[in-house]
Order: C-alpha cells, then sequence, then structure tokens
C-alpha cells in the first residue's frame, strides 16, 4: 500500500515536472526575435537550448538569460544551419540532451533583391538558411518528439509567405516555401499529438531593420512576437494555433 502511494507520488511529481517545465529549442537565439522568445519561455520558468551562428553573440545572449534567469537550464552551441552536416551535429547536441517540448525554427536572415537582377546563389542562399535549416532539423527531431507523442513546432515564417512585395525577391521564395512545409507538416502530425504553428509576422525592429528611425512606434517590437509563441504553446494539448499573422497597427510599411 506504502509503495503503491509512493508511486502515485512519484507519477504525479513527473507528471507536474514535464508540464511545467518545458525543454525548448531555439534556432537563431542570439538576437531579434530568437532572442525575444528565449526570454520569454525562460520567464516562464522553461529550458532552454539555443543556437545561432556566431559563437560570440550567442554565448553573450545564453550568458544573460542565465544571469536574469538562474533557476532555468540555459544550454548553447554554435552552428551554421544553412550547412545540413551542422544541423545534423546541432540535432545530436540536442538529443544527448533532451527530448525537446518545443522547437522554433527561427533562423534566418532577409537579403533584399529582385528576381529578374539579384545575385546568381541568392535563391539557394535563402532556400539553405531559411528553409532548409528548418527541414532538416524538424526531420532530425520528429521521431524522437513523435515517441514522446507530444510536443510543439514553431516555423517563424513572415507577411512574405503570404504575399509578394518590391524587393522580396529569393526571401520571399523562401518564406513561401517555409509556409508550405508548415501546412504540410500540421497535416501530417495531426494525429501524433505533436502540434505546428506557422507564425507570420509583418515588419518587427531586429537588427534586419538596421538603423530604421522608430521612433514613432511604425514597427513592432520583438516582444510582440514571443508573447503570442508563448501563448500559443500554453493552450490545452487538444487545441493548436495554426497560424499567427501579426502586422504593424498601421499596416505593412
Ligand atoms: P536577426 O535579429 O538578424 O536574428 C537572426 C538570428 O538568426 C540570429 O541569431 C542569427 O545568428 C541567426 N541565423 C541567421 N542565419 C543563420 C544560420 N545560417 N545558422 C544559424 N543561425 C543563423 O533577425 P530577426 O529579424 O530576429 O529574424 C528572425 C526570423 O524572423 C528570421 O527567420 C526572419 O526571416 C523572420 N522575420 C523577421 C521579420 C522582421 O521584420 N524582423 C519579419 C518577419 C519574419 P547570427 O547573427 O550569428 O548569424
Amino acid at each position: 500500500m506504502l509503495i503503491e502511494m509512493l508511486n502515485y507520488r512519484i507519477a504525479c511529481y513527473l507528471y507536474l515536472v514535464k508540464y511545467e517545465f518545458m525543454n525548448i529549442i531555439i534556432t537563431g537565439a542570439s538576437k531579434g526575435i530568437g532572442f525575444a522568445i528565449a526570454n520569454a519561455f525562460a520567464a516562464a520558468g522553461h529550458n532552454l537550448y539555443l543556437t545561432s551562428k556566431t559563437p560570440a553573440d550567442l554565448s553573450s545572449a545564453a550568458a544573460s538569460l542565465q544571469k536574469t534567469y538562474p533557476n532555468v537550464k540555459v544550454d548553447f552551441v554554435h552552428a551554421d544551419l544553412s550547412i545540413q552536416a551542422q544541423v545534423h551535429c546541432f540535432s545530436e547536441w540536442v538529443l544527448a540532451r533532451t527530448t525537446p517540448d518545443v522547437l522554433v525554427n527561427n533562423a534566418g536572415y532577409f537579403l533584399p533583391g529582385q528576381l529578374q537582377d539579384e545575385v546568381d546563389g541568392q535563391l539557394e542562399a535563402q532556400l539553405n538558411a531559411n528553409l532548409l535549416s528548418a527541414y532538416h532539423l524538424t526531420r532530425d527531431l520528429l521521431p524522437t518528439m513523435i515517441k514522446a507523442k507530444q510536443g510543439h513546432i514553431f516555423n517563424i515564417c513572415s507577411i512574405a509567405s503570404l504575399q509578394p512585395y518590391p524587393n522580396g525577391g529569393s526571401y520571399s521564395i523562401s518564406k513561401y516555401a517555409l509556409h508550405g512545409f508548415t501546412q504540410n507538416l500540421r497535416e501530417e502530425l495531426k494525429p501524433t499529438g505533436i502540434k505546428v504553428t506557422g507564425v507570420y509576422p509583418g515588419a518587427v525592429l531586429t537588427d534586419s531593420w538596421g538603423n530604421f528611425d522608430n521612433s514613432s512606434g511604425r514597427i513592432m517590437e520583438t516582444d510582440d512576437v514571443a508573447k503570442m509563441v508563448l501563448q500559443a504553446a500554453q493552450l490545452s494539448p487538444q487545441a493548436c494555433v495554426e497560424q499567427i499573422v501579426l502586422r504593424p497597427r498601421l499596416g505593412d510599411l
């Protein structure tokens, strides 16, 4: 009787630990939207497994998160996710440490250009960083997540995934493709217990906007995206937010 009660208490404890403290994998976490998402999950008490390309930026971002949230685990390793072999190294690193509860495919960058005159190789570069990084990482982590019968994948797409705009060029093609990947993944994973959410922000103030003067608050803040992602990750197991579309209040630029 005593042993049964103990087993029951241990099972309850494990259930609480599992659902109160999630393991969050975030790519492109050193700055911008990825850093804000990391900050939001850490503030809610979840453990972080972070990556991005430049080692010094990543380690200083991780150190600042660890200092602010000493009670959560902040682990990190750098990788250039536009290179498939480095994606696989990162996946192995993750799976050696944890079972992912949440995967945020955020790494990516914007190269402006017109299809008619952008440089040769621009499409390949944008597809590697913005689409294939997410595709390969997701496929590497999926078997473990499917075995766990739960999890949540967020793909940070863009308004450029939904409509063309001047100078969108290959960036927009790569983001349309990420949207297609997201929709197919959502359909495919419905019976597995894994949720898939596409996130479609318009302009958000980050380094990719260079010296843009946002003193009038024309474009959004990284926290706007992070708050929505965290909320979507906190719903009941039976609810899935399929798309988060966010625009500046005054509309696109
Ligand atoms: P950001 O501030 O420049 O941050 C981008 C992050 O991605 C950095 O941590 C960067 O690391 C990482 N990254 C880029 N290429 C990588 C690679 N090959 N391998 C590993 N990490 C890589 O940009 P952001 O504006 O926050 O953008 C984040 C995501 O949101 C992107 O996918 C972007 O397309 C999307 N988005 C942004 C906006 C916007 O207006 N800001 C709007 C819609 C969608 P390094 O600095 O070390 O390269």
